[in-house]
Protein backbone atom coordinates (compact mmCIF):
# COMPACT_ATOMS: atom_id res chain seq x y z
CA UNK A 1 0.00 0.00 0.00
CA UNK A 2 1.23 3.58 -1.11
CA UNK A 3 2.27 5.37 2.30
CA UNK A 4 0.86 8.82 0.92
CA UNK A 5 -1.90 8.94 -1.38
CA UNK A 6 -2.82 12.38 -3.14
CA UNK A 7 -6.17 12.37 -4.68
CA UNK A 8 -7.43 15.30 -6.93
CA UNK A 9 -5.90 17.90 -5.14
CA UNK A 10 -6.77 21.21 -5.95
CA UNK A 11 -5.33 24.96 -4.70
CA UNK A 12 -6.81 28.04 -5.89
CA UNK A 13 -5.17 31.64 -5.58
CA UNK A 14 -7.52 34.94 -6.28
CA UNK A 15 -5.15 35.16 -9.31
CA UNK A 16 -4.11 32.00 -10.27
CA UNK A 17 -4.68 27.93 -9.68
CA UNK A 18 -1.46 26.20 -9.67
CA UNK A 19 -2.80 22.95 -8.73
CA UNK A 20 -5.67 21.91 -10.76
CA UNK A 21 -5.87 18.16 -10.26
CA UNK A 22 -2.92 16.17 -8.71
CA UNK A 23 -3.18 12.64 -8.05
CA UNK A 24 -0.22 10.45 -7.01
CA UNK A 25 0.86 7.88 -4.55
CA UNK A 26 4.22 7.84 -2.58
CA UNK A 27 5.44 5.34 -1.28
CA UNK A 28 7.95 4.42 1.61
CA UNK A 29 11.57 4.67 0.56
CA UNK A 30 10.46 6.66 -2.20
CA UNK A 31 12.78 9.77 -3.60
CA UNK A 32 11.10 12.24 -6.17
CA UNK A 33 12.51 14.90 -8.01
CA UNK A 34 9.88 17.54 -8.76
CA UNK A 35 11.36 19.87 -11.42
CA UNK A 36 9.39 22.01 -13.97
CA UNK A 37 9.21 25.78 -14.77
CA UNK A 38 8.80 28.56 -12.06
CA UNK A 39 5.74 29.30 -10.75
CA UNK A 40 3.56 25.61 -11.76
CA UNK A 41 3.23 25.04 -8.22
CA UNK A 42 6.36 22.78 -7.17
CA UNK A 43 6.38 24.42 -3.65
CA UNK A 44 2.50 24.92 -3.24
CA UNK A 45 2.09 21.12 -3.55
CA UNK A 46 5.03 20.69 -1.23
CA UNK A 47 3.58 23.00 1.19
CA UNK A 48 -0.31 21.65 0.34
CA UNK A 49 1.10 18.34 1.84
CA UNK A 50 2.51 19.44 5.29
CA UNK A 51 -0.82 21.54 5.38
CA UNK A 52 1.18 24.80 5.30
CA UNK A 53 -1.38 25.95 3.01
CA UNK A 54 -4.79 24.38 2.75
CA UNK A 55 -6.18 22.66 -0.62
CA UNK A 56 -9.37 24.21 -2.29
CA UNK A 57 -10.59 21.13 -3.00
CA UNK A 58 -9.22 17.16 -2.60
CA UNK A 59 -7.68 14.81 -0.23
CA UNK A 60 -4.02 13.96 1.03
CA UNK A 61 -3.62 10.79 3.43
CA UNK A 62 -0.94 9.27 5.12
CA UNK A 63 -0.97 5.45 6.38
CA UNK A 64 -4.89 5.79 5.46
CA UNK A 65 -5.28 8.93 7.88
CA UNK A 66 -6.93 11.56 5.75
CA UNK A 67 -4.84 14.72 7.14
CA UNK A 68 -6.72 17.00 4.92
CA UNK A 69 -9.74 16.44 7.17
CA UNK A 70 -9.96 19.68 9.38
CA UNK A 71 -10.07 17.33 12.98
CA UNK A 72 -6.47 16.24 12.22
CA UNK A 73 -3.92 17.33 14.27
CA UNK A 74 -1.82 19.31 12.26
CA UNK A 75 1.03 19.31 14.77
CA UNK A 76 0.78 15.40 14.12
CA UNK A 77 1.05 16.16 10.54
CA UNK A 78 3.91 18.02 10.48
CA UNK A 79 6.11 15.79 12.73
CA UNK A 80 5.24 13.27 10.07
CA UNK A 81 6.24 15.24 7.02
CA UNK A 82 8.94 17.46 8.04
CA UNK A 83 9.74 20.11 5.51
CA UNK A 84 13.51 21.80 4.75
CA UNK A 85 13.17 25.29 2.79
CA UNK A 86 15.50 27.69 1.54
CA UNK A 87 17.95 28.28 4.51
CA UNK A 88 17.12 29.37 7.12
CA UNK A 89 19.07 32.42 8.61
CA UNK A 90 17.49 32.80 11.57
CA UNK A 91 18.60 30.32 14.08
CA UNK A 92 18.43 30.63 17.66
CA UNK A 93 21.28 29.38 20.18
CA UNK A 94 24.20 27.19 19.83
CA UNK A 95 22.62 24.78 17.13
CA UNK A 96 20.09 23.96 19.20
CA UNK A 97 19.45 20.42 18.81
CA UNK A 98 21.93 20.07 21.83
CA UNK A 99 19.74 22.15 24.13
CA UNK A 100 17.52 19.39 25.13
CA UNK A 101 18.47 18.18 28.76
CA UNK A 102 18.84 14.81 29.27
CA UNK A 103 21.40 12.73 28.34
CA UNK A 104 19.87 10.36 25.72
CA UNK A 105 18.53 13.06 23.61
CA UNK A 106 21.97 14.76 23.52
CA UNK A 107 23.62 11.86 22.25
CA UNK A 108 20.78 11.46 19.79
CA UNK A 109 21.19 14.97 18.69
CA UNK A 110 25.06 14.26 18.23
CA UNK A 111 24.29 11.43 16.24
CA UNK A 112 21.83 13.54 14.01
CA UNK A 113 24.96 15.93 13.66
CA UNK A 114 27.53 13.57 12.94
CA UNK A 115 24.72 12.18 10.04
CA UNK A 116 25.25 15.61 8.51
CA UNK A 117 28.73 16.22 8.99
CA UNK A 118 28.48 18.61 11.56
CA UNK A 119 29.38 17.00 15.12
CA UNK A 120 32.25 18.87 15.09
CA UNK A 121 29.91 22.15 14.98
CA UNK A 122 27.53 21.02 17.93
CA UNK A 123 28.60 23.79 20.07
CA UNK A 124 28.80 26.76 17.32
CA UNK A 125 26.61 29.59 16.98
CA UNK A 126 24.79 29.91 14.06
CA UNK A 127 26.55 32.80 12.60
CA UNK A 128 29.88 30.83 13.05
CA UNK A 129 28.00 28.61 10.28
CA UNK A 130 28.13 28.64 6.51
CA UNK A 131 25.01 28.74 4.29
CA UNK A 132 25.70 25.30 3.90
CA UNK A 133 26.26 24.45 7.31
CA UNK A 134 23.32 25.95 8.22
CA UNK A 135 21.10 23.92 5.75
CA UNK A 136 22.89 20.55 7.31
CA UNK A 137 21.45 21.73 10.73
CA UNK A 138 18.40 22.72 9.10
CA UNK A 139 18.17 19.06 7.79
CA UNK A 140 19.13 17.57 10.73
CA UNK A 141 16.59 19.11 12.72
CA UNK A 142 13.65 17.70 10.22
CA UNK A 143 15.81 13.78 10.68
CA UNK A 144 15.22 14.75 14.29
CA UNK A 145 11.52 14.37 14.44
CA UNK A 146 11.71 11.16 13.00
CA UNK A 147 9.35 12.05 10.24
CA UNK A 148 7.88 9.49 7.46
CA UNK A 149 8.86 12.16 4.68
CA UNK A 150 10.61 14.79 4.96
CA UNK A 151 9.87 17.68 2.08
CA UNK A 152 12.88 19.36 0.15
CA UNK A 153 11.71 23.07 -1.35
CA UNK A 154 14.59 23.97 -2.99
CA UNK A 155 17.56 23.27 -0.43
CA UNK A 156 20.11 24.59 -2.25
CA UNK A 157 18.50 27.14 -4.43
CA UNK A 158 20.19 30.35 -1.65
CA UNK A 159 23.31 28.50 -1.24
CA UNK A 160 26.90 30.04 -2.87
CA UNK A 161 27.61 27.49 -5.80
CA UNK A 162 30.32 25.87 -3.49
CA UNK A 163 28.36 24.58 -0.98
CA UNK A 164 25.84 23.14 -2.64
CA UNK A 165 27.45 20.19 -3.07
CA UNK A 166 27.70 19.29 0.36
CA UNK A 167 23.64 19.83 1.10
CA UNK A 168 23.37 17.64 -1.92
CA UNK A 169 25.71 14.97 -0.39
CA UNK A 170 23.91 14.59 2.80
CA UNK A 171 20.41 14.21 1.03
CA UNK A 172 21.90 11.43 -1.13
CA UNK A 173 23.34 9.62 1.85
CA UNK A 174 19.92 9.93 3.30
CA UNK A 175 18.20 8.42 -0.15
CA UNK A 176 20.76 5.42 0.75
CA UNK A 177 19.65 4.62 3.90
CA UNK A 178 15.51 4.80 2.57
CA UNK A 179 14.38 7.45 3.85
CA UNK A 180 11.55 8.98 1.87
CA UNK A 181 11.94 12.19 0.16
CA UNK A 182 10.31 14.91 -1.95
CA UNK A 183 12.81 17.22 -3.54
CA UNK A 184 11.71 20.43 -5.45
CA UNK A 185 15.24 20.91 -7.43
CA UNK A 186 16.64 22.61 -10.58
CA UNK A 187 19.93 20.47 -9.74
CA UNK A 188 19.29 18.37 -12.74
CA UNK A 189 21.91 16.28 -12.51
CA UNK A 190 21.23 15.76 -8.73
CA UNK A 191 17.60 14.92 -9.74
CA UNK A 192 18.77 11.96 -12.10
CA UNK A 193 21.32 10.42 -9.84
CA UNK A 194 19.39 10.47 -6.45
CA UNK A 195 15.44 9.86 -7.19
CA UNK A 196 13.83 6.71 -8.08
CA UNK A 197 10.86 9.01 -9.61
CA UNK A 198 10.74 12.17 -11.01
CA UNK A 199 7.26 14.66 -11.13
CA UNK A 200 7.64 16.95 -14.19
CA UNK A 201 5.07 20.07 -13.20
CA UNK A 202 3.17 22.22 -15.57
CA UNK A 203 -0.34 22.67 -16.65
CA UNK A 204 -1.72 22.89 -13.27
CA UNK A 205 -0.39 19.19 -11.82
CA UNK A 206 2.13 16.31 -12.50
CA UNK A 207 1.95 16.41 -16.39
CA UNK A 208 4.89 13.72 -16.71
CA UNK A 209 5.88 10.78 -14.47
CA UNK A 210 8.33 8.41 -14.80
CA UNK A 211 11.43 6.93 -13.80
CA UNK A 212 14.50 9.66 -14.05
CA UNK A 213 15.91 7.75 -17.41
CA UNK A 214 12.64 8.12 -18.53
CA UNK A 215 11.94 11.92 -17.93
CA UNK A 216 15.42 12.82 -18.39
CA UNK A 217 16.54 10.21 -21.56
CA UNK A 218 12.77 9.80 -23.20
CA UNK A 219 10.14 12.76 -22.21
CA UNK A 220 7.39 11.41 -24.12
CA UNK A 221 5.11 15.05 -23.69
CA UNK A 222 6.51 18.10 -25.54
CA UNK A 223 6.56 20.27 -22.42
CA UNK A 224 8.45 17.79 -20.43
CA UNK A 225 10.91 17.62 -24.20
CA UNK A 226 11.29 21.15 -24.38
CA UNK A 227 11.99 21.64 -20.45
CA UNK A 228 14.44 18.76 -20.11
CA UNK A 229 16.42 19.14 -23.43
CA UNK A 230 16.10 23.46 -22.67
CA UNK A 231 14.99 23.45 -26.39
CA UNK A 232 14.45 26.95 -27.90
CA UNK A 233 12.33 26.42 -31.69
CA UNK A 234 12.15 28.46 -34.30
CA UNK A 235 9.26 28.22 -37.25
CA UNK A 236 9.31 29.36 -40.56
CA UNK A 237 5.97 28.85 -42.90
CA UNK A 238 6.88 29.34 -46.51
CA UNK A 239 3.80 29.79 -49.06
CA UNK A 240 4.85 30.40 -52.23
CA UNK A 241 8.10 30.51 -54.08
CA UNK A 242 8.21 34.15 -53.87
CA UNK A 243 8.74 33.58 -50.20
CA UNK A 244 11.70 36.20 -48.57
CA UNK A 245 14.55 34.17 -49.11
CA UNK A 246 16.82 36.48 -47.68
CA UNK A 247 14.24 37.35 -44.65
CA UNK A 248 14.17 33.65 -43.65
CA UNK A 249 18.03 33.08 -43.99
CA UNK A 250 18.44 36.22 -41.24
CA UNK A 251 16.16 34.60 -39.04
CA UNK A 252 17.74 31.52 -38.67
CA UNK A 253 21.00 33.91 -38.28
CA UNK A 254 18.82 35.71 -35.54
CA UNK A 255 17.97 32.76 -33.97
CA UNK A 256 21.35 31.57 -33.51
CA UNK A 257 22.80 34.69 -31.93
CA UNK A 258 19.79 35.28 -29.17
CA UNK A 259 20.53 31.16 -28.34
CA UNK A 260 24.12 31.36 -28.38
CA UNK A 261 24.10 28.65 -30.71
CA UNK A 262 27.59 27.84 -32.39
CA UNK A 263 28.46 29.91 -35.42
CA UNK A 264 29.17 26.58 -37.54
CA UNK A 265 26.12 24.90 -36.27
CA UNK A 266 24.13 28.07 -37.67
CA UNK A 267 25.59 28.77 -40.90
CA UNK A 268 25.24 25.30 -42.13
CA UNK A 269 21.49 25.30 -40.89
CA UNK A 270 21.50 28.47 -43.76
CA UNK A 271 23.22 26.09 -45.93
CA UNK A 272 21.34 23.32 -45.99
CA UNK A 273 17.85 25.43 -46.23
CA UNK A 274 19.12 26.78 -49.00
CA UNK A 275 20.66 23.68 -50.62
CA UNK A 276 17.21 21.50 -49.83
CA UNK A 277 14.57 24.02 -49.87
CA UNK A 278 15.31 26.45 -52.49
CA UNK A 279 17.30 23.99 -54.83
CA UNK A 280 15.11 21.33 -54.50
CA UNK A 281 11.79 21.31 -52.44
CA UNK A 282 10.98 24.58 -54.34
CA UNK A 283 12.54 23.76 -57.29
CA UNK A 284 10.17 20.44 -58.04
CA UNK A 285 7.18 21.52 -56.28
CA UNK A 286 6.85 24.90 -56.27
CA UNK A 287 5.91 25.06 -59.77
CA UNK A 288 2.78 24.24 -59.77
CA UNK A 289 2.40 25.43 -55.73
CA UNK A 290 1.21 22.02 -54.80
CA UNK A 291 3.92 21.55 -51.95
CA UNK A 292 2.70 24.87 -49.84
CA UNK A 293 3.06 25.27 -47.43
CA UNK A 294 6.56 24.38 -46.36
CA UNK A 295 6.75 24.17 -42.88
CA UNK A 296 10.19 24.58 -41.18
CA UNK A 297 11.13 24.06 -37.04
CA UNK A 298 14.53 24.73 -36.34
CA UNK A 299 14.85 23.38 -32.65
CA UNK A 300 18.70 23.61 -30.69
CA UNK A 301 18.43 21.64 -27.56
CA UNK A 302 21.18 23.60 -25.26
CA UNK A 303 22.10 19.84 -23.47
CA UNK A 304 22.63 17.82 -26.36
CA UNK A 305 24.12 21.54 -28.06
CA UNK A 306 22.80 20.31 -31.24
CA UNK A 307 19.84 21.41 -33.85
CA UNK A 308 17.59 20.13 -35.52
CA UNK A 309 15.86 21.51 -38.81
CA UNK A 310 12.91 19.83 -39.44
CA UNK A 311 11.13 20.59 -43.53
CA UNK A 312 7.44 18.95 -43.75
CA UNK A 313 6.00 19.86 -47.26
CA UNK A 314 3.00 18.25 -49.07
CA UNK A 315 2.50 17.69 -52.56
CA UNK A 316 3.00 14.04 -53.12
CA UNK A 317 6.05 12.13 -52.50
CA UNK A 318 9.56 13.40 -52.75
CA UNK A 319 12.79 12.81 -50.99
CA UNK A 320 15.09 14.99 -51.82
CA UNK A 321 18.09 12.27 -50.54
CA UNK A 322 16.89 9.75 -53.66
CA UNK A 323 15.29 12.16 -56.08
CA UNK A 324 16.90 15.52 -55.60
CA UNK A 325 19.58 17.12 -57.13
CA UNK A 326 22.62 15.24 -56.65
CA UNK A 327 25.17 18.01 -55.77
CA UNK A 328 22.62 19.68 -53.73
CA UNK A 329 22.16 16.34 -51.46
CA UNK A 330 25.81 15.74 -50.91
CA UNK A 331 26.37 19.39 -49.86
CA UNK A 332 23.43 18.70 -47.29
CA UNK A 333 25.22 15.28 -46.46
CA UNK A 334 28.33 16.42 -45.70
CA UNK A 335 27.16 19.51 -43.32
CA UNK A 336 24.46 17.63 -41.58
CA UNK A 337 25.23 15.00 -38.63
CA UNK A 338 22.61 13.03 -39.88
CA UNK A 339 19.80 13.26 -42.08
CA UNK A 340 16.50 11.26 -42.29
CA UNK A 341 13.41 11.72 -44.53
CA UNK A 342 9.97 9.96 -44.22
CA UNK A 343 6.04 10.15 -45.46
CA UNK A 344 2.93 9.63 -43.97
CA UNK A 345 0.60 12.72 -44.70
CA UNK A 346 3.37 14.61 -46.23
CA UNK A 347 6.55 14.84 -46.54
CA UNK A 348 9.41 15.04 -43.43
CA UNK A 349 12.84 15.96 -43.95
CA UNK A 350 14.80 16.21 -40.33
CA UNK A 351 18.63 17.01 -40.88
CA UNK A 352 20.81 16.78 -37.59
CA UNK A 353 23.32 19.45 -37.19
CA UNK A 354 26.39 19.42 -34.42
CA UNK A 355 29.50 21.72 -33.89
P1 LIG B 1 6.97 26.96 -8.24
O1 LIG B 1 7.36 26.42 -6.90
O2 LIG B 1 6.73 25.89 -9.26
O3 LIG B 1 7.88 28.03 -8.76
P2 LIG B 1 4.79 28.12 -6.74
O4 LIG B 1 4.10 26.95 -6.16
O5 LIG B 1 5.69 28.90 -5.89
O6 LIG B 1 5.53 27.66 -8.09
O7 LIG B 1 3.71 29.13 -7.33
C1 LIG B 1 2.70 28.74 -8.25
C2 LIG B 1 1.82 29.93 -8.59
O8 LIG B 1 1.04 30.29 -7.45
C3 LIG B 1 2.60 31.18 -8.96
O9 LIG B 1 1.90 31.83 -9.98
C4 LIG B 1 2.60 31.99 -7.70
O10 LIG B 1 2.67 33.37 -7.99
C5 LIG B 1 1.28 31.62 -7.08
N1 LIG B 1 1.30 31.69 -5.60
C6 LIG B 1 2.11 30.98 -4.78
N2 LIG B 1 1.86 31.25 -3.49
C7 LIG B 1 0.87 32.16 -3.49
C8 LIG B 1 0.14 32.86 -2.45
N3 LIG B 1 0.40 32.63 -1.15
N4 LIG B 1 -0.82 33.72 -2.84
C9 LIG B 1 -1.11 33.94 -4.12
N5 LIG B 1 -0.47 33.32 -5.15
C10 LIG B 1 0.50 32.44 -4.84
Amino acid sequence: MSMIKIEHLRKEYPNVTPLKDVCAEINKGDVISVIGPSGTGKSTLLRCLNQLEEPTSGTVSIDGEVITDPKCNISLVRRKMGMVNIVENVMSAPVNLLKVPKEQARKEAMELLKRVGLAEKAENYPDELSGGQKQRVAIARAIAMKPEIILFDEPTSALDPTMVGEVLSVIRSLAKEGMTMMIVTHEMKFARDVSNRVFYMDEGGIYEDGTPQQIFENPTKEKTRIFIKRLKQLALEINSPDFDFIGFTSRIEQFGRDNIIDARIVRNMQLAFEELVIQNIIGKLGRDNSGFPINITVEYSETDAAAEMTIAYGGGKYDPFTDGDELSVMIVKKLAASVTYGYETENRVTVRFTA
